[in-house]
């Protein structure tokens, strides 16, 4: 029953083993242990050979404590392992820097400083920029707080090495394409980039030469692959902008007189201004993209900014300084980077504390040992040995676990093993599942655990011999020796009441009030069953699904449908008495499809017919949901409920709720009561139905206010979705609902399920995010838990970890199928441990980290003020980058703000998250939207996090039409559209099509099928389909992002200047929100300031 259960003796390996048709790996239980040849495993059998080499099969598959590399130079035995970790930024940087000056004339006076110097300078970033500069630029930069003061500023003197933008307007492109499309040619970070022209290698695959030069702490700064280079005008060309290029150092000092330190070109003092937001291109000339010529970003209305080129010297007339957007670190850049670096070769999970591809890098996953990142993702890959070293840096150590999550074709699903009666071998102290890195001793007789350290006996069955290096001659053969992931038939200890489980069942409960009838919603959803029902969840191949099918309707009362297969009609039962709710009927209420499908289909049939005419307008939900736990109770087996609710639940029953919306309450003390459920008892029966393995999924169609907080906690509580359609009419939600509908009826769900996660000695899990119940401290209970769940869990020390044995996680979860089969999924991951912050801050995943950092605030805002949350997360971020700045980064300005490499993006991706609709609501976003969003985010993974927070705009007309890949993205901003074309922007939940007021006619015509701009409808949310290139493009581009994303995007087209593009503008996240959201360079400057005060 329990995943913690002591196992029994294990039986002899290789007892006839059923086939798994679905996992192509039938040979693979049928086998002997002991003698086996390696053949059955197929592909499996060894490393692969194209990857052996890196590192070495031994390596990646040993114990940690004997074979593994040292933490500190895992990644770099060779060049492959450790591109993107070590030294790029060295090696790039001087050529990087070389592209730049040459391209840039306007940078001139940077060119005084020798080149040669700069690219010789490896690890020390020493020569500085004039020391003087420095320190001015701290006073400025302090001086440009959030706050809206705005310090004068010296005028363009150039940027310390050309920052990506300049290299754009370089490009001569137009101004969105060139923001990206023009990358290529060298457009932007220094390194990367420039590296990136030179052909098929990438430059991080060139080894990291440097890599070995960077051994000490002090060096981590430096080994920072150079990226958004300087950020501010006036930074000496010296040698941090080379090397760091994450510094960010501020302009000069207002107190200085302009150009006085400044290596570069004297420029015309910038006024100051009074303006926070100055500079947006719209405000000054009124236009977009076009107007701004080859410089779009640039030029004059960005007087702070360096001149590229195009405006040189003329004194600007007084516009507000601002740091250049440009010269900020990029989102679009660092995922450019990535996808060019790390997109092309498998990520092989062989090594010990590797750092996998960004979540935005379509890459194949090879598993030598430790569970693909598609299962695991951390926020460090390398953790601190000490818990004081991990409080000095402030960095969450955390994993998201999506223990199902789905695979591309190409990588296959976790082989089943089948251990016969005696089931999964487990370490007898702690529990632990057999691993890759549990070590065998005593010529095989035992083994050690690699979690506990305690020596267990090898069952008899189990013997196998090892090899001269200690490993056992059959670990290839064998998925739970060899491989990260893998799963377990569990035995029928492993089962409630010692009993297998029977197949599931789904139960259909539907809303037939007066709302959910008038707006067609019953007799489209009626329909739609009708066939859905043919595509319930089945298992590797079976014919048909072993899922049974129940169906209940209600409004203030339910009515029971009996559809067994005997009745030439259905029977329907009804209970009024819904404050103490029985199932009144157990024959013929859960069915076989096929066995029942004509009645099923008549009372679908009826169902819309039977209340087509009702008026009744109140509703119960507490016994709805009550009705269906007991009836899986009755049938004694887990399951699924599908309830499709209208209204506020006001009608007289258990759950009943009223309308206690008051956005007066928003920042005040008392928000967080708009966030909790206003009574306890969804909680209660959230408990009832977690013990009887049902999950509720809730689609909800309000038209007014109906309490998300309180209606989701059963959902949330029991592994379940929850889906709102507000407002819904058939005509224009129903694609939208039908698709998320198919989709969540269809998926493969685990039931009744029990997660564990195991963690060497010295950390520990102690916290838990996402949509479960929990009863004690450790065990994650879901009553149901489908492949775009994930549980997020936080890790404390509570010993000292030791460098060579690095940290082991093992994440075990029992659940029941779809087709009724008790099974443990084991995922194992072993980490790095560093004595050196350096060697943390190198190995972090920023992505990761914002998915930790939004589900920790989004639960704060149950508990504390909003704004209370807001701070934390500012200061946590803070703590952060200052450890780095003082621990890691070469000694430099204070002035200059220095990010370390793996985290430049912490600051504008965290903003995007605390002016989110949760943590800084817009007038506009409603109470329930606000609860939605939050349940939501619970249980993303990194993927949808990341375009959740940072929205993905794609610009249409740039690239060729005949393009099949999707054109390059630009940066969520007001900055970035040409109202000479057309952007798609979407955020995994909502995609806009915006329309510039100057679009082509052409265009227009093709894409609507009107004349002119002016005729395009706003609001629309389909596309004409028409036959011309561009229409076949935008559509399949629409329906590529869709099929990406968990639930169905509504289309909405957006024109320029229209009323609805205020609703658009709310997703360009680097802009400053209408809610008081800082715009990203505010912010920016205000995490600055933190950090200077925690370092002073
Ligand atoms: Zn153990």
């Amino acid at each position: 029953m329990n995943v913690n259960q002591s196992a029994p003796p294990v039986p002899p390996f290789g007892q006839p083993q059923p086939v798994y048709p679905g996992y192509h790996q039938s040979s693979y239980g049928g086998q002997p242990g002991s003698t086996a040849p390696p053949t059955p495993y197929g592909a499996y059998n060894g490393p692969v050979p194209g990857y052996q080499q890196t590192p070495p099969p031994g390596v990646s598959r040993a114990p940690p404590s004997s074979e593994a590399p040292p933490a500190s130079t895992a990644q770099a035995p060779c060049g492959q392992a450790a591109y993107g970790q070590f030294g790029q930024g060295d090696v790039q940087n001087g050529p990087s820097s070389t592209v730049q000056m040459q391209r840039f004339p306007g940078s001139q006076p940077f060119g005084s400083v020798p080149l040669a110097p700069v690219v010789s300078q490896p690890a020390v970033l020493q020569p500085y920029g004039p020391p003087p500069t420095s320190a001015q630029v701290t006073a400025q930069l302090a001086g440009m707080q959030i706050s809206g003061a705005v310090a004068p500023t010296l005028p363009p003197v150039g940027l310390g090495y050309g920052p990506p933008t300049s290299l754009g307007s370089a490009s001569g492109s137009s101004p969105n394409s060139g923001l990206y499309g023009s990358y290529p040619q060298g457009q932007a970070p220094p390194l990367s980039q420039a590296q990136g022209h030179l052909g098929a290698q990438p430059p991080q695959r060139s080894a990291p030469p440097q890599a070995s030069s960077f051994t000490s702490p002090a060096s981590g700064g430096p080994r920072m692959p150079s990226m958004t280079g300087p950020l501010l005008p006036g930074q000496s060309f010296g040698g941090p902008s080379v090397s760091q290029p994450n510094h960010v150092s501020s302009p000069p000092p207002q107190t200085l007189p302009p150009g006085t330190q400044m290596t570069g070109p004297p420029g015309p003092p910038p006024p100051m201004h009074s303006s926070q937001q100055p500079g947006y291109q719209l405000q000054q000339n009124g236009s977009f993209g076009p107007a701004r010529g080859p410089q779009p970003n640039y030029g004059s209305p960005y007087p702070g900014a360096p001149t590229f080129g195009s405006q040189p010297g003329p004194p600007q007339p007084l516009p507000p300084k601002r740091l250049d957007p440009d010269a900020i670190p990029s989102p679009i850049q660092v995922i450019e980077d990535d996808r060019n670096n790390r997109g092309s070769e498998p990520f092989v999970t062989g090594v010990r504390g590797q750092v996998p591809p960004l979540v935005t890098t379509n890459f194949l996953v090879k598993d030598q040992g430790n569970a693909s990142p598609r299962y695991i993702r951390c926020t460090s890959y390398n953790i601190p040995c000490t818990s004081d070293m991990a409080k000095q840096a402030q960095v969450p150590l955390a994993a998201v676990i999506k223990p199902l999550a789905r695979l591309p074709p190409e990588e296959a699903s976790p082989y089943v093993v089948d251990h016969g009666e005696s089931g999964p071998l487990r370490c007898n102290r702690c529990k632990a599942y057999m691993c890759p890195f549990m070590q065998f001793v005593e010529g095989g007789r035992r083994f050690q655990c690699c979690f506990c350290s305690c020596i267990n006996d090898v069952p008899p069955q189990y013997f196998q011999h090892l090899d001269h290096t200690g490993k056992r001659v059959d670990a290839y053969d064998r998925p739970e020796l060899s491989l990260g992931s893998y799963e377990f038939l569990a035995t029928v200890d492993y089962c409630k009441n010692n009993k297998f489980p029977s197949p599931p069942a789904f139960i259909f409960m539907i809303d037939v009030s007066y709302n959910a009838i008038r707006s067609g919603l019953v007799r489209l959803l009626c329909e739609e069953l009708k066939s859905l029902l043919d595509f319930l969840p089945r298992e590797g191949g079976a014919e048909e699904s072993a899922i049974r099918v129940g169906f209940v309707t209600y409004n203030k009362v339910l009515h029971f449908y009996n559809v067994k297969s005997s009745l030439a009609q259905p029977q329907m039962m009804v209970v009024s008495d819904v404050a103490d709710m029985f199932v009144p009927l157990l024959d013929g209420f859960l069915v076989n499809v096929s066995e029942s499908r004509a009645v099923i289909t008549s009372l679908l049939d009826q169902i819309p017919e039977m209340f087509a005419d009702t008026r009744e307008t109140e509703t119960v939900f507490a016994p709805v949901i009550q009705a269906g736990m007991e009836a899986l109770k009755a049938a004694e087996c887990a399951g699924k409920l599908f309830l499709f609710h209208t209204s506020l639940p006001i009608a007289e029953a258990p759950g009943k709720l009223k309308n206690r919306d008051d956005r007066k309450l928003i920042n005040t003390d008392k928000e967080k009561t708009l966030f909790q459920p206003q009574t306890g008892a969804y909680q209660t029966l959230a408990k009832e139905c977690v013990a009887q393995g049902c999950c509720v999924d809730l689609f909800l169609f309000p038209n007014q206010y109906v309490d998300v907080a309180t209606l989701s906690v059963v959902p949330q509580l029991t592994g379940g979705s929850v889906y709102k359609y507000a407002c819904f009419q058939v005509e224009n939600d129903q694609e939208r609902f039908l698709s998320d509908l198919r989709r969540d009826v269809q998926k493969l769900v685990g039931f009744d399920a029990v997660m564990r996660v195991r963690t060497s000695t010295g950390i520990r899990a102690v916290d838990f995010f996402g949509a479960f119940y929990m009863s004690n401290t450790t065990d994650v209970e879901l009553a149901g838990l489908d492949g775009d769940k994930t549980v997020t869990v936080e890790f404390k020390h509570d010993d000292r970890l030791n460098e060579e044995s690095g940290a082991l996680l093992q994440c075990a979860l029992l659940y029941t199928s779809c087709a009724g089969q008790r099974r443990l999924r084991i995922h194992n991951l072993a980490l790095n441990c560093c004595t050196q912050l350096a060697d943390l801050y190198r190995n972090c995943e920023t992505d990761t980290l914002i998915n930790y950092m939004a589900k920790f605030a989004y639960r704060g805002v149950l508990n504390s003020p909003v704004k209370t949350v807001r701070d934390t997360l500012i200061t946590q971020c803070a703590q952060i980058l200052a450890c780095y700045r003082k621990n890691c980064a070469s000694p430099s300005s204070a002035g200059q703000l220095i990010l370390p490499e793996c985290m430049k993006l912490l600051p504008v991706y965290l903003n995007c998250v605390l002016k989110s609709d949760v943590l800084q609501p817009g007038a506009e976003v409603t109470t329930d939207d606000r609860a939605y969003v939050r349940q939501l985010v619970t249980s993303m993974d990194v993927a949808e996090t990341n375009v959740f927070f940072y929205p993905r705009l794609l610009p249409l007309t740039k690239s060729p039409i005949e393009s099949a890949t999707e054109p390059p993205a630009v940066r969520a901003s007001e900055e970035r559209l040409s109202n000479g074309d057309i952007y798609l922007l979407e955020n995994g939940l909502n995609l806009f099509l915006w329309v510039g007021a100057s679009v082509q006619q052409g265009v227009v015509q093709s894409l609507f099928s009107v004349s002119s701009f002016s005729q395009i409808t706003s609001g629309l949310s389909v596309l004409p389909v028409l036959d011309n290139p561009l229409s076949k493009k935008v559509r399949g581009l629409i329906d590529s992002l869709r099929a990406q994303r968990s639930r169905y995007m509504k289309l909405i087209v957006v024109k320029q200047e229209d009323k609805l593009e205020m609703l658009f503008k709310h997703f360009l996240v680097e802009d400053k929100s209408l809610s008081g959201g800082a715009s990203y360079v505010d912010f920016l400057c205000h995490m600055h300031k933190e950090i200077r005060q925690l370092l002073s």
